[in-house]
């Protein structure tokens, strides 16, 4: 028995269904209001959503805005060309060994949130999110899933100018632009997910599909990029990774975002994030 966890206002929640229960209240002060604290007692959330009942319910999801369900990583990973399909349709050579970079934190929206463009070159990127639960460092791949508090869906939206505007390109300004990680609606823990190395993923735009795969094509699985990354870099709790997109990305297709464009993006088993694209003021370049 696992949970379903959301970000209410700044405060963790436990879902069931189409109900919240604010997860402090509930804990009779085990545990506190930020959601970031209660990513390090996985085993508590789960007794405390198996206790869930009519008695508890605090609302509606219906309700209210969700924010992150992991607001304040402090290490947010990104894997670029992790699925063969789409390193081809990017011309690109499918990388020997993962190829990442980094998504600031200050990017974390909500899963309703914005998106803001800056530039008429800006791109969707459905992904799977991964969330480290118990830290560590030299984790072994067989390891590696017990490590993992959670799963949720991402977009890693990418301003394609800015990230290929300097040589050799530098991916992680132009993926880190304010708003450009929604994520949500929930985290799901593990347990509570049928095939965790088999999650079909859809990414739509105005209704219309572009992506469909599933994260059994992921050249580097999430127990290996769990594993490489904690050799080089201690992970700890609430750490992120975005694993990588399939095939379908706008650039390839010369459809990029455009204002008052709607995303949404759908992993079975996790939930469905709906964002719309809000066209703003250029960005200030420099020698461009
Ligand atoms: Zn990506």
């Amino acid at each position: 028995m696992g949970f379903r966890l959301a970000n209410i206002a700044g405060r963790a929640a436990l879902v069931a269904g189409d109900h919240y229960t604010d997860l402090a209240t509930h804990s009779s002060g085990l545990l506190g209001p930020d959601p970031m604290e209660a990513l390090a007692r996985p085993d508590l959330l789960a007794e405390l959503s198996a206790g869930l009942d009519d008695s508890s319910v605090t609302g509606l999801l219906a309700d209210v805005v969700l924010g992150p369900p992991v607001p304040r990583p402090q290490k947010s990973f990104a894997i670029g060309l992790n699925y063969r399909a789409h390193a081809v349709e990017g011309g690109m050579e499918v990388p020997k060994s993962p190829l990442v970079f980094t998504k600031f934190p200050s990017c974390i929206v909500g899963p309703t949130a914005d998106v803001e463009l800056r530039s008429d070159g800006c791109d969707y990127e459905g992904e799977l999110l991964v969330v480290i639960g118990k830290g560590g460092k030299d984790i072994s791949i067989a390891d590696a899933w017990d490590h993992v508090v959670g799963l949720t869906v991402s977009q890693d939206i990418s301003d394609r100018p800015a990230q290929f505007a300097a040589k050799p390109p530098h991916f992680d300004l132009g993926k880190s632009f304010d708003t450009f990680g929604p994520t949500g609606p929930v985290l799901v823990s593990v347990d509570e997910i049928a095939d965790r190395d088999n999650l079909h993923i859809v990414c739509a735009v105005n209704g219309e599909v572009r992506q469909d795969d599933t994260t059994a094509n992921l050249i580097f699985d999430v127990p290996t990029l769990v594993s490489y990354l904690s050799h080089i870099t201690t992970l700890v709790t609430g750490d992120v990774i975005f694993t990588g997109t399939p095939e379908g990305i706008g650039a390839a297709q010369g459809k990029y975002l455009a204002d008052g464009d709607v995303i949404t993006t759908t992993i079975d088993g996790i939930g469905t994030m709906t964002n719309r694209c809000v066209r703003v003021s250029d960005y200030a370049k420099v020698g461009a």
